[in-house]
């Protein structure tokens, strides 16, 4: 039996502490945040991916159609509200229609089930989205992860071990023999003593690391999105999920149409550099995390390759009509009166200091540290899966 500190709260540090817990070990997770599911775990759009987009022979392909079934199970065992819908990509105009027909083959790579349907066949399924040609993809679903990181934390606490809220980590050494975790907390400062340390750390996990004394192989750069919800009337006319077909050279998925587990119907996330690592508005501005991002090289390698995409995604933040547009290419007739705003996420995504950005999960470990450095979508869904693949690489 070992003592393990997780840092993080969110789901991926969640189940991590949950599958420690559950292999006979003792807990000590923390987060600095007063809750869980603070970040991106409980701002992200609330589905339970099925495997489709990810490049065979990746991390994410690997994990995420078991990593579906597993979330779809321990929801229903444990109550919380989760629910198979199916979804439909769809391509709105004919240029799009082969890029549908690559997505149709990576289903069959991955074991997605997957299945075109001709604009009749996509009328059947959602009857008010416009599109030439679609993907129904049976097995996608919704799952309300806030309730899914409780029922763990409980998992936790129920083991013998703690949930240690408002708890930050601030620097960690390894002796050697063991793991000495510097802790700040509203009454001062204290010291942990661990036999390891997972990492589960988000937006901040670059700087985690480093605080751990282990030299991350990228940055994070916060990429926000933001969220509207569809009102009443528009909202009837959507029954599941329904999304564009992705832009290949793009990590992020495009703004969809999502029926949440609460019956709303939240359209976005788009895809904005943030200026803070927590910054949920424009407003939202920490000169350290801004320095932070523009004096990385990868930056400006990405930003010179995309100035045109990424401009046009500032233009759809700041105009709501220019968002309701490309909502009407889905769902024709929205426009931005029916757009209510609602809360943003922020994605914690790695990016290379040559400028590419890290597609798949990426874990760093040294014998008695693991750092989980990019986690971004399906990080959510896969959640049960990386703290199975994390347990192993910790060898206890
Ligand atoms: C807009 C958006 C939409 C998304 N949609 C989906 C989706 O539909 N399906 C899906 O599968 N995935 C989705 N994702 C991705 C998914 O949300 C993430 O992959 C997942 O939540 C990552 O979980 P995590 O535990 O790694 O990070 P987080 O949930 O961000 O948790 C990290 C935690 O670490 C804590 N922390 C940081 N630094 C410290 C420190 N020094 N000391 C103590 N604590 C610290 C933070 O407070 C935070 O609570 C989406 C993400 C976003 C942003």
């Amino acid at each position: 039996m070992a003592h393990i500190v997780v840092v993080g709260a969110g789901i991926v540090g969640l189940a991590t502490a949950a599958r420690l817990t559950r292999a006979g070990h003792v807990v000590t997770v923390l987060d600095k945040e007063r809750a869980v599911a603070t970040h991106q775990t409980g701002r992200n759009s609330g589905v339970m991916h099925s495997g489709l987009y990810y490049a065979p022979g990746s991390l994410k392909a690997a994990m995420a159609v078991a990593g579906q079934r597993s979330m779809l199970a321990f929801a229903r065992e444990r109550g919380i509200a989760a629910r198979v819908t199916g979804k439909l990509v769809v391509a709105s105009r004919p240029e799009q229609v082969e890029g549908l027909h690559t997505l149709a083959g990576r289903a069959v790579d991955n074991g997605v089930p997957a299945q075109l349907v001709d604009r009749a066949g996509a009328r059947e399924k959602e009857p008010h989205v416009a599109g030439v040609e679609a993907l129904w993809v049976s097995s996608t679903g919704i799952v309300d992860y806030p309730g899914v990181c409780r029922a763990l934390a409980d998992d936790v606490r129920d083991g013998g071990g703690r949930v240690a809220l408002g708890a930050r980590l601030v620097a960690a050494r390894d002796t050697g023999s063991t793991v000495r975790v510097r802790v700040a907390t509203d009454d001062g400062r204290s010291e942990l003593r661990a036999d390891a340390l997972v990492a589960c750390a988000g937006l901040q996990a670059d700087r985690v690391a480093r605080a751990c004394e282990i030299e991350p192989e990228a940055r994070i750069v916060p990429f926000r999105g933001e969220y509207f919800e569809l009102t009443p009337a528009k909202a009837a006319l959507v029954r599941g999920l329904v999304y564009p077909v992705p832009d290949p050279r793009f990590p992020f998925l495009g703004v969809h149409l999502t029926r949440t587990v609460t019956g709303c119907v939240h359209v976005g996330p788009n895809a904005v550099l943030a200026l803070a690592r927590e910054g949920y508005t424009w407003h939202d501005v920490v000169p350290a995390d801004v320095a932070d991002a523009f004096t990385w090289p990868g930056l400006w390698h990405l930003a010179a390759r995309n100035l045109v995409p990424g401009s046009r995604e500032v233009v759809r933040s700041l105009d709501r009509r220019a968002f309701a547009r490309s909502v009407a290419e889905l769902l024709p007739g929205v426009r931005a009166e029916n757009l209510v705003p609602a809360p943003a996420g922020v994605r914690a995504q790695a990016l290379r200091r040559d400028g590419r950005l890290v597609d798949d999960f990426l874990i760093q470990s040294t014998e008695r540290q693991v750092h989980v450095l990019n986690a971004p979508s399906p990080a959510a869904t896969c959640a049960l899966e990386i703290a199975a693949h994390i347990t192993e690489q910790l060898a206890l």
